[in-house]
């Protein structure tokens, strides 16, 4: 068989973290636990041992037949870039294959992207020449809040950073030298939930996940598979019209999701309830929480509504994906005690019959979730 991984597939991703989180583990408790059939299980390790990421330890105690070995994660055969493009900030990163951050930088997003690229290729270059001269790096993860054309890394087009056909994997790839996969940042996000969430969700089939960020994301894993659609980066909610005479949005149309249970929605919201007529006052989503957790009640208020949309939407996609899991991701989620109540029981209203409506809904495991996401998204790639 041709040894092509498809992004799609998250098994390997899944396989890996459960590895890495319970090593030594033999093959046979991988298939107990993920309940993936041996022959699925073998094809993987397999690959992986041969990429060297993993290897063959100490046989464990025999339960009457073949003893089993047991695996390990060679966390120091090589690193991951990983590279968050945000409207605002773009963070860059380097992780094991353990999974954890060994460090993590960031530079302003300005000026014209062509330019700002390789800005912050020499960036990266600079980082790794002085600490990491001896290291060898397997790729490149780079998450983008917009469409992205898969096979040619290509941002199509990214309304909230302005960005249209953009060849940003030929881009970082001529400077840093290293193989560089550019994926959706919402799509990125779920990833990070398959690489860091909790490992009693291994055997989740479908996952709905929504970043809420400058604009609003969806991720969504259905049956195992990461949903890429038919087209350029299709399948994701945060323009799907909520109220048909609201705002304009970045997209250009009235009323979608994003411009209302976004981060820039909620902050422009508190604006209005402050009756700040200069919106260019520098407030964060952060401010707004930490402003809420003081008992402001106007940020409280804006906080409120924007979880108000966010069930809403939600509600009408668990209805029709039925997922067993719905992760909200950004800085939003710290607010959670507030937000998180008022999200489900949204969903719940909504529901034809609610008392099937036991859907888990939760926030994310990791606060920077389209930075952690774009390190599994480099290691799907690359094996
Ligand atoms: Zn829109």
């Amino acid at each position: 068989m041709v040894d092509i991984h498809d992004i799609r597939n998250i098994n390997q991703t899944v396989l890996l973290h459960l590895i890495r989180e319970q090593q030594p583990i033999s093959r046979s408790e991988i298939a107990k636990i993920t309940g993936l059939r041996p022959g699925t299980i073998s094809s993987i390790v397999n690959r992986l041992i041969r990429k060297n990421v993993i290897y063959e330890g100490a046989e464990g105690p025999s339960s009457g037949g073949r003893k089993p070995t047991y695996l390990y994660i060679n966390g120091e055969n090589a690193y991951v870039l990983a590279i968050d493009i945000g409207v605002h900030e773009t963070v860059y990163a380097v992780s094991d294959f353990n999974g954890r951050i060994l460090k993590q930088k960031a530079i302003v997003t300005e000026g014209k992207p062509q330019e700002f690229l390789k800005k912050l290729a020499a960036e990266i270059e600079k980082t790794i020449k002085t600490d990491y001269p001896r290291v060898n790096f397997a790729g490149v993860g780079v998450s983008v809040p917009g469409l992205i054309r898969r096979e040619t890394g290509e941002v199509a087009v990214s309304p909230n950073l302005e960005w249209n056909n953009l060849p940003v994997k030929t881009i970082l790839e001529k400077h840093l030298e290293l193989p560089v996969y550019v994926e959706n940042d919402a799509n990125a996000a779920a990833f990070s939930e398959l690489w860091y969430g909790p490992l009693d969700e291994i055997k989740v089939k479908t996952l709905l996940y929504i970043l809420v960020v400058d604009g609003l994301g969806t991720g969504l894993i259905i049956n195992g598979e990461l949903h890429v659609g038919s087209q350029i980066g299709l399948g994701g909610f945060g323009h799907m019209c909520i109220e048909p005479n609201g705002e304009v949005c970045s997209c250009g149309r009235k009323g979608c999701w994003e411009t209302l249970a976004s981060e820039s929605a909620t902050i422009a919201r508190y604006h209005r309830l402050m009756n700040n007529k200069n919106d260019s006052i520098a407030t964060s989503i952060t401010d707004i929480i930490a402003q809420a957790n003081r008992g402001d009640e106007k940020a409280i208020a804006s906080l409120k509504a924007t979880a108000e949309y966010l069930g809403e939407g939600i509600a009408s996609l668990a209805h029709g994906l039925s997922p067993e899991i719905i992760v909200i991701g950004g800085d939003i989620a710290t607010a959670w005690n507030l937000i998180g109540p008022i999200i489900k029981g949204k969903v719940k209203s909504r529901y034809l019959i609610p008392s099937v409506a036991k859907i888990d809904i939760r926030p994310a495991s990791v606060q920077h979730p389209s930075l952690f996401g774009a390190i599994p998204i480099a290691l799907q790639n690359f094996f």
